[in-house]
């Protein structure tokens, strides 16, 4: 088996980094611990962008304890929330000439602070209009191990908000989804009987700017970790009081390189969050949940939430070249809804290519063709599969049964690789830290 890292989850009395509390973790070699348990960030994959690391057994001197404390204060944003909140009062009052973006700092600058921002880059003329699109106004943080900052299509957006109005949720926990939480404030602000209301938990603070506390709360969706303390924990969980029979819905994209089990974790602390909020208890129900990920981690969230199912849907997004929408010959993305709700509740849009299979009672792709011997809609990714039935399943239309290898594979592919595979992708030759199906430019 190959060496690889394993989560041991988040531990109670975990040190801390400037994100939250870090993750403990283990090497492991045919799937026993190896070597010694170590803490390291939640949030960050890349070295660079966070480089706490301490050992589990390791002892940390009064000195280091003191200045890490100091490094995690300093690391923190220069405004508070509460800061950003009344800036962005006084932003609004001023005449659209005064008001100024600096997009080198990603900040609304207010007139006092033009001198410091001279030799920035910045943007003039910020209407209201653009002040309810934030999304439009920063630019997306894309580096690929951190923030993978991919933003729906306005098609893909409209249409899981319409999607989640239809089956009747009035309330929207937006985890990590500041597009969506932006169409719903901003047809909230405009449409008199739009009635849905959100609240967007995001690790991207810049959002702070442009939201209250009851709109916006910092939070690490890896380690559960709200920046705002009892506070913001308490508007979450207010938030998540169904009152007046306002149905809640939560809603997630995470960034695809991250930890399953880390996200599955905190997911469910949520989902206890909401649980605990009705005082009837719910009869054992489960907050129901759109986990927006790639297909081929299928297998990794069914692990962690049995009762999820893969949509067909395809979610596509505006600032990758890869994942937007097939019809124009371009590659078709890789994204799904996953699901706690009933399969045949998700309706499909037929104009862009879905119908209903009435024996597996979900609808799926055109292409997706209803297999007899399996008895469902095998494909995975809109194309039509075949039949192995040496295998006992539906495979890629591209792959062929191998007898050495005794599976289907590719064509090309050397018999002996004894390679278990991308643990993301699952192909061989890569690791999952280099899997090409996670770099989307
Ligand atoms: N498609 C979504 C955006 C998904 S991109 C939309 O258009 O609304 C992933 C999102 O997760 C980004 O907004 C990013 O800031 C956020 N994110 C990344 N790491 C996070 C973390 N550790 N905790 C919380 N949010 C995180
Ligand atoms: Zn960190
Ligand atoms: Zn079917
Ligand atoms: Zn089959
Ligand atoms: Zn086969």
């Amino acid at each position: 088996g190959p060496a690889a890292l394993a989560l041991l989850g988040p531990a109670p009395g975990a040190p801390s980094c400037p994100h939250g509390p870090a993750l403990l973790f283990v090497k492991t070699s045919q799937g026993k611990e190896e070597g010694r348990r170590f803490y390291a960030c939640s949030a960050c994959r890349d070295r660079k962008d966070c480089n706490f690391f301490q050992w589990e057994d390791e002892k940390v001197s009064e000195t280091r304890l003191a200045a890490r404390e100091e490094y995690n204060r300093s690391h923190q944003p220069c405004f508070t929330h509460t800061q950003n909140v009344d800036r962005y009062k006084n932003f609004v009052l001023l005449p659209l000439s005064k008001r100024r973006f600096c997009q080198d700092c990603q900040q609304l600058l207010l007139p006092a602070e033009w001198k410091k921002h001279s030799d920035h880059q910045f943007l003039c003329d910020i209407t209201t209009a653009r002040l309810k699109s934030p999304s439009q106004l920063l630019y997306p943080l894309e580096n690929k191990k951190t923030n993978a900052q991919y933003l729906f299509a306005d098609r893909s957006c409209q249409f899981l908000l319409n999607l989640l109005i239809d089956l009747g949720f009035r309330r929207v926990l937006s985890v990590g989804t500041p597009r969506l939480h932006e169409m719903i404030q901003s047809k909230a602000s405009q449409e008199e009987e739009f009635n849905v209301r959100s609240l967007l938990l995001d690790i991207d603070f810049r959002y702070s700017q442009f939201y209250t506390e009851d709109e916006f709360c910092h939070y690490n969706m890896f380690n559960h970790h709200f920046f705002g303390g009892e506070a913001a924990r308490e508007t979450c969980r207010k938030f998540l009081c169904e009152e007046n029979g306002e149905r809640v819905i939560m809603v997630t994209d995470p960034p695809f390189g991250g930890l399953v089990e880390a996200l599955a974790s905190s997911f469910k602390k949520l989902m206890a969050m909401w649980r605990e909020t009705e005082k009837e208890g719910h009869d054992n129900r489960e907050m129901p949940m759109f986990w927006i990920f790639p297909y081929f981690f299928e297998t990794r969230i069914l692990d962690f939430f049995p009762s999820f199912s893969m949509m067909d849907y395809q979610v596509d997004y505006d600032n990758h070249a890869l994942y937007k929408h097939g019809k124009t010959g371009r590659r078709q993305s890789p994204v799904r809804i996953f699901t706690n709700l009933t399969p045949r509740m998700i309706v499909l849009p037929e104009e862009e290519g879905y119908r209903f299979c009435t024996v597996c009672q979900r609808y799926v792709s055109s292409g997706n063709q209803h297999c007899e011997i399996c008895n469902s809609c095998t494909s995975k990714d809109g194309r039509r599969w075949k039949h192995c039935v040496l295998c006992k399943k539906c495979v890629k239309p591209s792959w062929f049964h191998c007898n050495n290898c005794n599976c289907c594979t590719l064509q090309k592919h050397s018999c002996e690789k004894t390679d278990p595979g991308c643990f993301v992708c699952g192909k061989a030759g890569h690791k999952r830290s280099a899997c090409p199906s996670l770099s989307r430019s």
